[in-house]
Order: structure tokens, then C-alpha cells, then sequence
């Protein structure tokens, strides 16, 4: 006997003759049951197919003991493989060659049910995952420390890191120099941290987005990395001459169904976005000639510290006697000795604490913003800075250059005075080491009265 029937791939379709006899099983009602079509067509009956299904198929068993065909009705059913099922079943008639036989459909609907579960997740994920992305990019914008695109990608991924649980991420910058950035390092994880560090910097550059699974893996030489279940790439391009690659090991099969690719692949687009930004802002930050931050960053970072240390010092400097070495050496001379002096300040005042901030701010005149000091160390500080100024023979052709600074120093006290008077006592300090043969430093306080 020959029939053919149109399977949908979520139906469990048998036919059995009216001795209950199975003439014809699918591959899904054989899932179903657990037992396989060959077992089954011919030689069964009925109850045995339906052994493996608990619950309302009882009633099924039921309907098909007594040859009966029933309406369309929805059941929950169990089997080994399916712990909550929910299904549309019927039995219809079907005459073949006079034979009056019977075909039972099971339609899984909770396929069906699970898709639109998922659907409905997807959505609210996605709108939550909208508003995590805004935080951060404010957060981020907000955190004007943040200047480095470097630093943004670093803080982009801790927070990748530490949304899904994961330990550690690389960034690969345009010199295919690999950084590390590390959130709970699981004990045992650090001897593969370092080996898959060396593994990505030895990796072709990535394109565009990729995530290597097992195979790619193993060509990678990660494979024999304990820790690493796979590996996700991400290219971060801004339109600058920068280019940055990010990757993320992900060290279980649960991490790599929580990890939401897409997410971070608009992510990054983002992040390469805001690395243009900064690059743009940083421009208008620097001075062209000497590289130190501007005015403009200055004053931006005086009401930033302002707010956020107690306790804080601010250094003026300004060269003694500029307009002398302008109309000896020329304009380019004097341009020389500016550039000399501003990478003496950078390197003196930068290494000595990372937020401390060096600017020029007029033509000849630094400021220097010492955040955690007071006014006694920061003066210990500048007499260092004139020491080494003092000592320092600029050459410019043949000629050689030699000049010395005036220096004011000042406290700010938060409650007790304005920003705008903070500068002015720095100011008035440094016009009093001006009027006092130059050369030397002055704290506000120390101005007689
Ligand atoms: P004092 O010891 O009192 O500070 O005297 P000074 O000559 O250093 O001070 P003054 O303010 O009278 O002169 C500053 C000079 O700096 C005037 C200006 O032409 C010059 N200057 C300002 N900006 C630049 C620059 O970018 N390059 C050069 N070469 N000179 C500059
Ligand atoms: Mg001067
Ligand atoms: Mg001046």
C-alpha cells in the first residue's frame, strides 16, 4: 500500500489500520516516542507506540483504541525528551484501497509557544539593552578623564566583562600591540591569559566581526587552552588613523548563549565613534606648539578639580625676561624655547601623578593643577621644576639658550572662596615673585599684607 503523505516538521504523524497496526510513522512521532519507525511500522501496535508519552495522551490511547476519529483539541503531554509539552492532536478516517484506516497528527505547539516566548524576550531585552547602551555611552562622555581611545575601549569592555560574567578581554591597537583588560580572573585562568595574549598578537588582522568557534580555534593554536570555549573578535574602526581590534574570550558554552554579538558588534561601531569625537576634541585641547593641553582644557579641568578635590594646588609659571630672549634669538628662537620648556614641564609634572594637568596658557605662562597636594609640597615641586630650568642649556643653531622661570603657587579651599579667586591668588603670587627679582616662588600665603 501507497501513500504519500506532506509532513510539516513540527507534526508527529502516524497511520495505523483499524487492528491498530502501524502502517506509517515520521521521523518526528519517532522522536516523540522514542521508538524508531523501523521497530514500530508492521509490527506494532498502538500502545506500545504510545508507551514513552505520559500524561493526556492516555486520553489519546483512549481515542485510538476505539478507532475513533476526534476533533482538534490541544493537550499537554510529557515524554523523556520533552518535559512540558503542549500539542494540537487529532484523528481523522482515511479509506485506502477499501481499507479503513486511521492517521493521528500531533502538532507541536510548543515550538510554536517557545518562538513567541523567545520573540517577546527579544523585545524587552532589546529595548533594555537600548537604554544599558545610552547609559553607557553618557557615562562614558561624562568621564571627561576618559581621553585615550585606548581608555574608552577599556572601559567599553569592563562593562562588557562585567554584564556577562566574563573574565578578561584583549585590545589589539593599530601597532598590533595587545592590552589586557581584566575583570574576576577565575583562579588557573591567568598562564592562559598570558598564552592568548601572545595568540592574538600573533592573529591576522579581523575585518569585520568574527566569532571563532572550535575549528578556528584549534588552527589558532588556542585549543589547547583550557578556559576558552570561543573567541569573539570585533574590529573597531574610527574614521581616524587609529584602528583597534577587540577580543573576548569566552570561556563556556552557557557565556556564548548569553553573549549578545550583535550588541557588541553596534557597540564598538559606537565606541568608534566616540574615539572620532575625541580625537576631535582632543585637537582643540592641545597647543600646537608646545603639546601641552590649552586654555581651554584648562579651565575645563579647573572647574572639573574644583569640584571633585578638596584638596588641590595650582603652580603658575611664566619665563622671565621672554621678550628678551624673542628679540635676541628672533620669534623662532623664542617658539624653541617654549617647546624645551613645555616637554620639561610635561615630564616633570605628568610623572609625578597621572591626573596631575600641565597647560599653557598664555604665550609664555603655564599652569599646573596638583590635585591631593598642598601648597608646601607643590612649592617642593616647582622649585624642582626651577632647579631643572635653571640647569637646562636650550642649543638653538649655534647659539645656546639659558633663562629661568618666576613661579606662584596657591591653595584652593572649597566653601571659602571661588574658582575665580583660586586663579587670582596664584596670580598674585607669581606677580609677587615677579616683583621680588624673579626666579623663584611664591605661595599665596606667604604675601605680606
Ligand atoms: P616677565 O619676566 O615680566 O614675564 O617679562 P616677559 O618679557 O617674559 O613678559 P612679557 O609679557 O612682557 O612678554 C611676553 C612675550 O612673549 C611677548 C610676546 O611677544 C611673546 N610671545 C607670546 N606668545 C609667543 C609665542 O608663541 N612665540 C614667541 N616666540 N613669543 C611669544
Ligand atoms: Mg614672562
Ligand atoms: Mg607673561
Amino acid at each position: 500500500m501507497e501513500f504519500t503523505i506532506f509532513d510539516h516538521i513540527y507534526d508527529s504523524v502516524l497511520v495505523y489500520d483499524k487492528k491498530g497496526i502501524v502502517i506509517y510513522c515520521n521521523e518526528a512521532f519517532s522522536a516523540l516516542s522514542g521508538v524508531s519507525p523501523n521497530r514500530m511500522i508492521g509490527k506494532m501496535d498502538l500502545s506500545k507506540a504510545f508507551a514513552e508519552i505520559e500524561g493526556n495522551p492516555i486520553l489519546v490511547k483512549d481515542f485510538v483504541a476505539h478507532h475513533e476519529p476526534t476533533n482538534t483539541r490541544v493537550i499537554r503531554y510529557k515524554t523523556r525528551a520533552v518535559a512540558d509539552g503542549l500539542a494540537q492532536f487529532s484523528i481523522m478516517p482515511l479509506v485506502k484501497d477499501q481499507e479503513k484506516l486511521f492517521i493521528f497528527v500531533l502538532r507541536d505547539l510548543s515550538v510554536e509557544e517557545e518562538l513567541h516566548k523567545k520573540y517577546r524576550r527579544e523585545m524587552t531585552l532589546k529595548d533594555k539593552k537600548i537604554e544599558q547602551m545610552n547609559s553607557l555611552i553618557q557615562l562614558l562622555q561624562k568621564t571627561r578623564l576618559v581621553k585615550e581611545p585606548i581608555k574608552i575601549l577599556e572601559e567599553f569592555l569592563k562593562h562588557i566583562l562585567f554584564e556577562y560574567s566574563l573574565p578578561a578581554a584583549f585590545i589589539r591597537d593599530g601597532e598590533g600591540q595587545v592590552y589586557r583588560v581584566l575583570e574576576k580572573i577565575p583562579s588557573g585562568y591567568a598562564a592562559s591569559m598570558n598564552a592568548m595574549a601572545l595568540e592574538i598578537e600573533k592573529m591576522k588582522p579581523i575585518e569585520k566581526y568574527i566569532y571563532f568557534e572550535k575549528e578556528s580555534l584549534e588552527k589558532l593554536n588556542f585549543s589547547n587552552l583550557q578556559h576558552v570555549h570561543s573567541l569573539l573578535g570585533v574590529p573597531v574602526k574610527p574614521n581616524s588613523k587609529a584602528k583597534f581590534e577587540i577580543f573576548i574570550p569566552v570561556p563556556t558554552v552557557d557565556h556564548a548563549q548569553s553573549l549578545d554579538q550583535d550588541r557588541i558588534s553596534t557597540l564598538s561601531q559606537q565606541m568608534a565613534m566616540m574615539i572620532d569625537n575625541m580625537t576631535l576634541e582632543k585637537l582643540s585641547i592641545v597647543d600646537d606648539l608646545t603639546k601641552l593641553y590649552n586654555a581651554r582644557y584648562f579651565r575645563e579641568k579647573l572647574d572639573e578639580y574644583t569640584v571633585k578635590y578638596p584638596v588641590l594646588s595650582m603652580i603658575l609659571a611664566d619665563i622671565d625676561h621672554f621678550k628678551l630672549i624673542n628679540d635676541t634669538y628672533g620669534h623662532p628662537g623664542g617658539d624653541t624655547v617654549l617647546q624645551r620648556i613645555g616637554s620639561i614641564l610635561k615630564q616633570a609634572v605628568e610623572s609625578e601623578n597621572r591626573e596631575n594637568v600641565v597647560s599653557r596658557v598664555g604665550g609664555e605662562e603655564f599652569s599646573i593643577l596638583l590635585p591631593h597636594k598642598s601648597p608646601q609640597e607643590a612649592a617642593v615641586l616647582a622649585e624642582e621644576i626651577a632647579e631643572i630650568i635653571r640647569a637646562e642649556i636650550i642649543p638653538y643653531g649655534t647659539k645656546q639658550i639659558k633663562l629661568t622661570m618666576s613661579f606662584g603657587v596657591s591653595a584652593w579651599s572649597p566653601g571659602q572662596i571661588s574658582v575665580r579667586d583660586f586663579y587670582t591668588r596664584t596670580d598674585q603670587a607669581l606677580y609677587y615673585s615677579k616683583r621680588n627679582g624673579r626666579n623663584r616662588i611664591t605661595r599665596f600665603e606667604e604675601i605680606p599684607t
